[in-house]
């Protein structure tokens, strides 16, 4: 199957840290649900005062972060290939391009929660192939929460990899689950 494109997200997938979601969630006084949505739908001051609480934890986030190890690698192999990349988060574009900058990265394109479309809405990764020109057949999509995978099913994708961490959702039909970039990699190579 042919590959054009390959859509990362950001935070635990190209970029390593320790966001506890739960005492996030605590702190806004929210149980379940988008958080993002959320935070939208508030009337002022509620909202802008909720999202300061949420930007500071993604700014300490972003200060403590890694990059993951075999990142860079299959950026340069999928690179050699032309094949394309983009980066669709729902963090913000401050910590993105900070990250970003820091790690000395590049993506074809990329995608933050200012573009007002946030996972797991499956629409950022429909502008994504519209904006690179690929359909979901030629795309594959590479997460580790169950945003990344509610987001790829709903963009109509159907090679969807998650890579293994402490937030990797139970429930797992029909996705690849990996260890590192480079299963991702020979995957790419055999198909
Ligand atoms: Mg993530």
């Amino acid at each position: 199957m042919k590959t054009k494109l390959v859509i990362f997200d950001l935070d635990g997938t190209v970029v390593e840290n320790n966001y506890d979601w739960a005492v996030i969630r605590q702190e806004l006084g929210l149980t379940g649900g988008s958080i993002l949505a959320y935070l939208d739908n508030l009337p002022d001051p509620d909202r802008w005062q909720k999202y300061a609480i949420l930007e500071a934890h993604e700014r300490r986030q972003t200060e403590m972060a890694r990059l993951k190890s075999g990142v860079r690698e299959f950026l340069e192999w999928l690179a050699s290939y032309q094949i394309k990349t983009a980066l669709v988060t729902n963090n913000n574009r401050e910590n993105t391009c900070c990250l970003l900058d820091r790690f000395q990265l590049r993506f074809d394109l990329v995608l933050t929660r200012e573009s007002g479309l946030y996972k797991p809405s499956g629409a950022p990764l429909v502008r994504a192939m519209e904006q690179l020109k690929a359909t979901p057949d030629e795309t594959l999509a590479i997460g580790d929460t169950n945003y990344d995978l509610l987001a790829a099913r709903e963009a109509g994708l159907t090679r969807i990899f998650i890579l293994k961490s402490a937030m990797t959702p139970a429930n797992l039909d029909r996705v690849l689950v990996v260890s590192s970039f480079e299963e991702i990699k020979n995957y790419l190579e055999r198909v």
